[in-house]
């Protein structure tokens, strides 16, 4: 996975690098300098941070637990990026999301750099009190790097407003006196959380789908019907009848995206399938997302696994395999689960015209460039995942104001922001041959390596 973000970025700044109205100002060996710099800096972080956190459990044992801050780069702004709690975190993993938060936040303009944390451990197989203390320890091990100007973490997988609430507070008993509301963000909104914040990744996840197959396709049908250009096919496909849809992963993002695909005024969907860690469900005529919702919210994060407890939900589908969900005949696939979840080996089982990336990258390189050969539009996740930290940016300067926005004034920030960003990436997309990511990392790379010119890092 980690070679995927630098081969791509690489190959982004081997065609900057042969494009002479970019940074024309430097040429000759200057200019292989200073691309052999951002190649360096591009592909590693500043900073790796690595702590044992030491735990004393409730039965008397104790345990210590691995936990990692990656601060990738700051050159747009303070490091940005969520902490994962889960047991297959590793440094590799947290260098990798480090990077992509770093593209994510120069695509859509938003002034971070990249950060990314993560604890190995599996969040149930801990009491509250013991992820309150683990939570604490995270900020005692690693408050001389964090802060509202310097690092700012915010919930990941695994992790969520009740984790930032503790991790908010600890930071200010170690810092009293100082700012603290920046410190963390995602927070719950009595704590200064922003309203919306939950809903950010799942709604702009959603959004980037519906903006390219309606609003632009709309309007931009001539265009796409004129190009030869293998995605505007895809695209031009959509007819405006039902499409079906899949997604993977029934949490935060892969909830809220279904949820919103279930209630789109703009398209007519059936949400035919969704998955979780447990299992599959199915239903061809669409499922009951808001019944889904309920279900999980009573019972602990997790899909009915039994039809008794479908019948008692009243609620109308098959149970299957979780894995089942990959290879419907479907649509479109929302990806919001983990990494890694199409690749070399079931990439020729899958049906799907468009892949949304929910989830970091859960599209390997090797399938990622077989299904775009086969003119599957994959929307990125440094395209498609990025309301959480557009929202998240929204509360940072909310705290800092003391000034909070209606829930409806968020999502218009949001969608206007993530709006603009499509608005420069997909003309030139439909304009030339590659897929939707290099656009995206061209895009992000470009703005990175103008900052890093003028900052006179380049040499
Ligand atoms: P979450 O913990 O709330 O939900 C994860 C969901 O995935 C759960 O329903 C879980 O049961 C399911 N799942 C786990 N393993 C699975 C498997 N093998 N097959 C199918 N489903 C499986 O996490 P989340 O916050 O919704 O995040 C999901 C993904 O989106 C992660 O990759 C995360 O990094 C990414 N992401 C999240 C945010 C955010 O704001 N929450 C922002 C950007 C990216």
């Amino acid at each position: 996975m980690i070679s995927q973000t630098r081969m791509i970025v690489q190959e982004s700044l081997d065609a900057l690098l042969e494009d002479s109205a970019f940074l024309p100002e430097l040429d000759g060996d200057a200019r292989k300098q200073a691309f052999t710099s951002l190649g360096a800096i591009l592909s590693t972080p500043n900073h790796l941070h690595k702590s044992f956190l030491r735990i004393a459990l409730e039965n008397g044992s104790v345990v210590r637990i691995p936990a990692f801050r990656v601060q990738h780069n700051n050159a747009l702004g303070p490091y940005k990026g969520g902490i994962r709690f889960h047991e297959s975190v590793n440094e590799d993993e947290v260098i990798n999301l480090a990077s992509l938060m770093t593209l994510k936040n120069a695509l859509h303009d938003v002034p971070y750099g990249g950060g990314k944390g993560g604890i190995v451990l599996d969040p149930r197989s801990y009491s509250e009190k013991e992820l309150h203390l683990i939570c604490k320890k995270y900020v005692q091990y690693f408050s001389d790097i964090l802060g509202p100007d310097k690092d700012i973490p915010a919930p990941d997988m695994g992790s969520g407003e009740r984790e930032m609430d503790w991790m908010m507070a600890e930071y200010k008993s170690i810092r009293p006196g100082q700012a603290y509301k920046g410190s963390f963000t995602g927070k719950s909104v009595i704590n200064g959380g922003s309203l919306g914040r939950r809903e950010a990744t799942g709604k702009g996840v959603y959004f980037t789908f519906r903006y390219l197959l309606h609003d632009f396709l709309q309007n931009q049908r001539k265009f796409l019907s004129n190009t030869d250009n293998a995605f505007a096919k895809t695209a031009l496909e959509y007819d405006g009848s039902p499409m079906t849809i899949a997604v993977q992963g029934f949490g935060n993002v892969g909830s809220v995206a279904a949820l919103e695909a279930y209630q789109c005024q703009h398209m007519q969907n059936k949400v035919v399938a969704v998955s979780d860690r447990n299992v599959t469900l199915h239903n061809p005529d669409g499922l009951d997302i808001p019944a889904l919702i309920k279900f999980v919210a009573l019972n602990n994060g997790d899909l009915p696994t039994g039809e008794n407890q479908l019948l008692d939900a009243n609620i109308k589908a098959t149970i299957m395999d979780r894995n089942d969900l990959l290879y419907m005949d479907v649509d479109v696939m929302i990806l919001a689960a983990l990494e890694d979840q199409i690749h070399d080996t079931n990439k020729e089982k899958i049906k799907a015209r468009i892949i949304v990336e929910g989830a970091n990258a859960p599209v390997t390189s090797e399938a990622d460039e077989y299904l775009s050969d086969k003119g599957v539009i994959i929307i990125p996740d440094i395209l498609a995942n990025a309301g959480g930290v557009i929202v998240s940016y929204l509360e940072w300067m909310q705290g800092r104001e003391t000034q909070f926005y209606s829930e409806d004034q968020v999502y218009k920030l949001l969608l206007d922001k993530m709006k603009n960003t499509m608005d420069t990436i997909l003309p030139a997309f439909f304009g030339d041959p590659h897929p939707l990511r290099q656009n995206c990392y061209i895009h992000s790379v470009m703005k990175l390596s103008t900052v890093l010119y003028r900052q006179g890092k380049l040499y």
